[in-house]
């Protein structure tokens, strides 16, 4: 498959390989959330599992490897994966065999006593300082768990890390179904997208999303920007924002980004009233305002019905959507109208046809608080940081590493 920055990368596909009957090494992303040792949403375990059946109909014996949160390279049960295991073993419908380390003797006795159509989970790999260094040796310690490497993590594909880069010269390697699926949707929309095509970028901060902006405003056909980072954009067109959040040192970069919109002949839609508090509270006194101008003492938690209105429209006559972050403080019921509205128009886009493309943990929460189901859009990406430098035009380090010469 040739992908990415672009037709740079040649990469391998695990339908392509000669692998059976091998030993294979699948990284993973199991970094699921889990609330005292309970998986409080599998999602992440669901979507390896199409790689995982075609490896085992191939009689492969599968070693897994992952991270799950930030152990900062120590052992610590609150970080094990142990959990996943049991969950995996029912959506797999196989032996799990889970070692308590992911090198040295546990893991290889582990691997060792596991058969061909067997699975193995190995214990967090961020358990080792080594990984998040990309430490050679310590990829060679993984790589002796196999013949044969796999990249279906796709929400690690943007670090450098042992597991993601390093290994990838010490395999040989390919990308998974998982992988495939995010690249196809992300790859299409930044080449080849069915027009008109918007994308509507929320959240807290302008500093995390500037690239992305930079880079969007190049391919759309509208931009739409809501969330805290709104603001920043507001105060760039020298509108009052009240208490609202601000990044003051990003305002240049705002109005740069207005100014190249207007060169390209790309409609930038910013809130055109809001939803405001005297304090950031879920039982504050809320209003709402009459433009997009908020008041001295008032802060912007969520857009307002008209700016509702003009989203949800903008979004159900385009053919090509990407959403990546809230409109608003989602989180709190009070403030999570905006939010929902769109994740219903993005459910009525697809209905109707469009392709839709939702990056970010928190746009995938939003969903759900919406009652939006994953299946009712088109693809919601599991890797937030991922999906945006992809969309950024970045060379993602575990493509680069597993790409062909
Ligand atoms: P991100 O991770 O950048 O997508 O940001 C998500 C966060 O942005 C969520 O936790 C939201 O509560 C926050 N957010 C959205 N709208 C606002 C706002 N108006 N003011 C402050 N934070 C916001």
């Amino acid at each position: 498959m040739t992908t990415g920055n672009k037709a740079i990368l040649k990469l391998a596909k695990i339908q392509d390989a000669h692998i059976k009957g091998k030993s294979v090494l699948v990284r993973v992303d199991y970094n699921v959330p889990m609330d005292k040792g309970v998986i409080t949403d599998d999602t992440r375990i669901k979507e390896t599992i199409k790689t995982i059946k075609f490896l085992l109909d191939l009689d492969c014996r599968i070693v897994l490897m992952s991270h799950l949160g930030r152990p900062k390279g120590k052992q610590d049960p609150k970080y094990s994966l142990a959990p996943v295991a049991p969950c995996l073993e029912k959506l797999a419908g196989v032996k799990v065999h889970f070692a308590l380390d992911c090198v040295g003797e546990a893991a290889k006795k582990t691997v060792a006593s596991a058969k061909n159509k067997e699975i193995v989970l190995l214990e967090n790999l961020r358990y080792h300082p080594e990984e998040e260094a990309n430490d050679e040796n310590f990829a060679a310690q993984l790589a002796k768990h196999a013949e044969f490497f796999v990249q279906d993590a796709f929400g690690a594909i943007h670090r450098a890390h042992a597991s993601t880069s390093a290994i990838a010269k010490l395999l040989p390697g390919a990308i998974g179904f998982l992988v495939q699926k995010e690249l196809e949707y992300l790859d299409k929309a930044m080449i080849n997208p069915a027009r008109p095509f918007v994308a509507l970028i929320g959240g807290a901060k302008v500093s995390d999303k500037i690239n992305v902006l930079y880079s969007l405003i190049d391919k759309v056909d509208t931009l739409m920007i809501g969330g805290g980072m709104a603001y920043t954009f507001l105060a760039a067109q020298h509108s009052n924002i009240g208490k609202s959040l601000l990044e003051q040192e990003k305002i240049r970069e705002a109005r740069e980004i207005i100014l190249k919109a207007f060169k390209n002949n790309v409609e930038i839609l910013l809130p055109a009233d809001h939803v405001v508090v005297k304090e950031i509270k879920p039982d504050a006194a809320k209003e709402t305002t009459q433009s997009m101008a908020i008041a001295e003492e008032w802060i912007g938690v969520d857009i307002g019905p008209r700016t509702e209105l003009l989203f949800g429209e903008k979004i159900k006559s385009a053919k090509t959507i990407f959403w990546n972050g809230p409109v608003g403080i989602f989180e709190t019921d009070a403030f999570s109208a905006g939010t929902k509205t769109v994740a219903k128009a993005m459910a009525e886009a697809t209905k109707h046809g469009a392709v839709t493309i939702l990056g970010g943990g928190d746009t995938v929460s939003a969903l759900k608080k919406a009652d939006v189901g994953v299946e009712q859009v088109s693809h919601c990406s599991t890797g937030g940081g991922a999906s945006l430098e992809f969309m950024e035009g970045k060379m993602l380090p575990g493509l680069v590493a597993l790409s062909q010469k």
